[in-house]
């Protein structure tokens, strides 16, 4: 039976280690980091995250603070908010909360983003940062899993890492990650054009499902002793329950476990990962001023 990756615990240090800093830092003189979300429009799954986000900056001693518009605001104001925020010296991060509304261009708006500013590492400066290997901002999710796999000592360097899924968000950033010197993987992309995925998968040392499909990794597609992280979040109706649905993840987490040596639960894996990296890039950002 595989051990449980507890990202609630392991995401519990980042963020005790993140508020020791702030804390020094607000001790030496200086103000504490400061974090600027702007959320357009009424998502309820984008609402949660960035009250999610702002609960946990405040808890780490990180100052923050949402501006919220109408799905009705034009690009061009966007893009003049993003000018003012990146003009402000008592902002260090800004996040802008994603999807946006379908008339304004996401890539315009993140790349007008100030890349000193960039928590979310994605613009394309930040992603340059990281295909190069510089010291940058960390992309949240993928440093989310690579520091679970370091927290839990399970080792990279030559491991196969198979990872399903090739987003900006996940897939890609990770493949970076998971390639740079001192983590080490050889790594494997696979995608909805990939063929023979199971077989692929088999071979993982690590694998790693970002896909957004409840249950896509069988139990057959993970081999015995590998590392299962699940990142996927996904809502499957579930009538027992008061809110009418549940979330699970892209692994059939009963039948991976019984042969992954580690698995990621979802929830309480990945997910409180992500925001931990986004208050250690916001550390980042203002003591790099
Ligand atoms: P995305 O939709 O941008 O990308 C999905 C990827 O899956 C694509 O690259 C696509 O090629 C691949 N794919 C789709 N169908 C496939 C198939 N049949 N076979 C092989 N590959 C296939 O999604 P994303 O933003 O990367 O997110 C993926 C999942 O992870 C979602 O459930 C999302 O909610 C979740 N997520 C979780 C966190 C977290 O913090 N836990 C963060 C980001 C995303």
């Amino acid at each position: 039976m595989a051990q449980l990756i507890d990202g609630k615990v392991l995401s519990a240090q980042i963020r005790e280690e993140v508020k020791e800093a702030v804390s020094i830092r607000v001790k030496a003189g200086k103000r504490a980091p400061f974090l600027t979300v702007v959320l357009i429009g009424e998502d309820p799954a984008s609402a949660s995250y960035v009250k999610g986000k702002a609960k946990a900056t405040a808890e780490v001693g990180i100052g923050s603070d949402t501006l919220v518009y109408d799905a009705s605001i034009s690009e061009k104001e966007v893009l003049e908010i993003i000018e003012r925020l990146n003009n402000d010296p008592d902002i260090d991060g800004i996040l802008v909360q994603l999807p946006l509304p379908a008339h304004i261009d996401e890539r315009k708006v993140i790349n007008a983003i100030a890349p000193a500013k960039d928590v979310d590492c994605f613009h394309p400066e930040s992603v340059g940062n990281l295909v190069i290997g510089n010291d940058g901002f960390q992309p949240a999710t993928p440093a989310g899993i690579v520091e679970m796999l370091q927290r839990c000592n399970i080792p990279t360097a030559g491991k196969h890492c198979v990872i399903i899924g090739r987003s900006n968000i996940v897939g890609k950033p990770l493949a970076n990650l998971m390639l740079k010197k001192g983590i080490d993987a050889t790594v494997t992309v696979c995608h909805s054009r990939t063929k023979n995925l199971p077989e692929i998968a088999r071979q993982a040392d690590i694998l790693v499902a970002a896909i957004g499909r409840a249950n896509f990794v069988t139990g057959d597609m993970v081999k015995e002793g590998a590392v299962v992280i699940d990142v996927g979040i996904n809502r499957i109706d579930d009538a027992s329950r008061e809110r009418g649905y549940r979330l699970v993840g892209d692994v059939d987490f009963e039948a991976a476990s019984k042969k992954a040596s580690h698995i990621t639960p979802v929830p309480g894996g990945v997910g409180p990962m992500t925001i931990a990296v986004l208050l250690q890039n916001t550390l980042k950002a203002a003591d790099q001023k």
